[in-house]
């Protein structure tokens, strides 16, 4: 663990945490393992031991004669196990009162502990599934838009060679059975409401966010040039996106390695939000073709505090007929996660499970039917621990909802 692979700032930040707790009563990996450890206080402490110890004179002398001390590597074999175990939230940095940077931490940690072998060593499999095959699930590349053939009305010509819009469909939405019913119903609404879109079939890869929440970023420069090459081709002037983190990457670390100049990026939420504004939909009224229902809104992580989206999605909640939403305790900025963030399910599925369990049964104590949410790896999440547990709930996301909703042509 070296002190120099960590921003100025964020070795102040070390130093900076009062020890006032805050952060380890939100952390939803605290409150579901019962595990002080994993809360950020602790780990900012442990990262502060960790670099004092290996970060003194003698060692920088040593490492100036190219002799690497082997002292302690358990120890960071078992803070990398601990570091892993996070689904990176945010919420810590979000109720921080100091304001320190945590979740650029936890990722330049995470990639100083992968750098030096001590990350899982499962996550070296996300690396060898985007270089081999350019998606998270080793799947064909080739067969990334398929889902289009399941849909029951294929509108022709999805993927063309020149749109103003790109729909950038993710890969849990292309190739996650129970998500691919997310990228047909965006489909759906975007030919309701004559949008001139495409999608990117086979040119599109993965967008890197599991490298970037593994400490693999050193490979994200190829994918990035690729997937801004291909939007580019396509004389695209916005993309859209149905999974936030595909979102958030574009918009954080995205510009570090290409020129996205004159291109909007919006999440799905966002777009839909000013269809419905501009009355570019119509729904079907609760009395004719749609049931009421009672929905609650779970805000994703990475959409709400990762790119500040939290009124879009109920906005357009409150514009279907007959539908009516009722909040949970934890809301907003401070959403509970539903696990399913950080590749803690791959690092440690009872971990996310645990997560997910709690958030399902706050959901459950509104009284609502159905979960909305806007992140086709929190319907995963959810629906997963629904359906094993055999709850009566339904977990959506918002454009299957608004999908639904939509008025059947007379
Ligand atoms: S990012 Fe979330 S899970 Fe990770 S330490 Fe912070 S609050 Fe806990
Ligand atoms: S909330 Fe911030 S200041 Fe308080 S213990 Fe956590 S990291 Fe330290």
């Amino acid at each position: 663990m070296r002190a120099s692979a960590f921003s100025f700032s964020q070795r102040l930040a070390l130093d900076a945490c009062t020890h006032c707790g805050q952060c380890l009563n939100v952390c939803p990996a605290v409150a579901a393992a019962n595990d002080a450890e994993l809360s950020a206080e602790v780990r900012l402490a442990r990262l502060k031991g960790l670099l004092r110890d290996r970060n003194a004179f003698f060692q920088n002398l040593l490492e100036s004669f190219g002799i690497v001390p082997g002292h302690g590597a358990p120890s960071l074999d078992e803070y990398g196990t601990s570091v892993f175990r996070c689904s990176l939230c945010g919420d810590c940095q979000e109720i921080c009162p100091v304001g320190l940077p945590l979740k650029d931490l936890w990722l330049d940690v995470r990639r100083e502990l992968a750098t030096n072998g001590h990350a899982p060593a499962k996550t070296k499999a996300i690396r060898a599934n985007l270089e081999g095959s350019h998606n998270v699930f080793d799947e064909d590349n080739d067969e990334r838009a398929d889902w289009i053939d399941n849909m029951r009305k294929a509108p022709r010509n999805l993927v063309r060679r020149q749109a103003d819009t790109v729909y950038f469909t993710g890969c849990v939405g292309a190739y996650f059975p129970l998500a691919q019913k997310i990228p047909m119903a965006l489909v759906q609404i975007l030919v309701n409401a004559g949008t001139d879109f495409t999608i990117m079939g086979a040119d599109e890869w993965c967008c890197g966010f599991p490298l970037l929440g593994s400490g693999q970023p050193d490979a994200l420069a190829d994918i990035i040039a690729h997937n801004v090459a291909e939007v580019k081709r396509r004389k695209a002037s916005r993309v859209v996106f149905t999974c936030p983190s595909c979102l958030q990457i574009w918009k954080e670390v995205y510009p570090r390695y290409a020129d996205l100049e004159g291109l909007e990026l919006v999440h799905a939420s966002e777009l839909v939000a000013g269809l419905v504004r501009d009355k570019a939909l119509t729904f079907a009224q609760a009395d004719e073709q749609a049931e009421p229902l009672v929905v609650t809104y779970h805000d994703p992580c990475d959409l709400g505090r990762g790119s500040r989206v939290f009124e879009e999605p109920r906005e357009i909640l409150r514009a279907l007929p007959g539908v009516q939403l009722v909040e949970m305790a934890h809301h907003g900025r401070h959403s509970l996660c539903c696990g399913g963030g950080g590749n803690l399910e791959m690092i440690d599925p009872a971990l996310s499970t645990a997560m997910a369990r709690r958030k399902v049964e706050e959901a459950q104590a509104t009284g609502a039917t159905t979960i909305v949410t806007t992140c086709q790896q929190c319907v995963r999440t959810m629906t997963t621990y629904v359906r094993r547990n055999k709850l009566g709930l339904e977990v959506l996301d918002l454009a299957q909802l608004v999908a639904k909703r939509l008025a059947k042509p007379a």
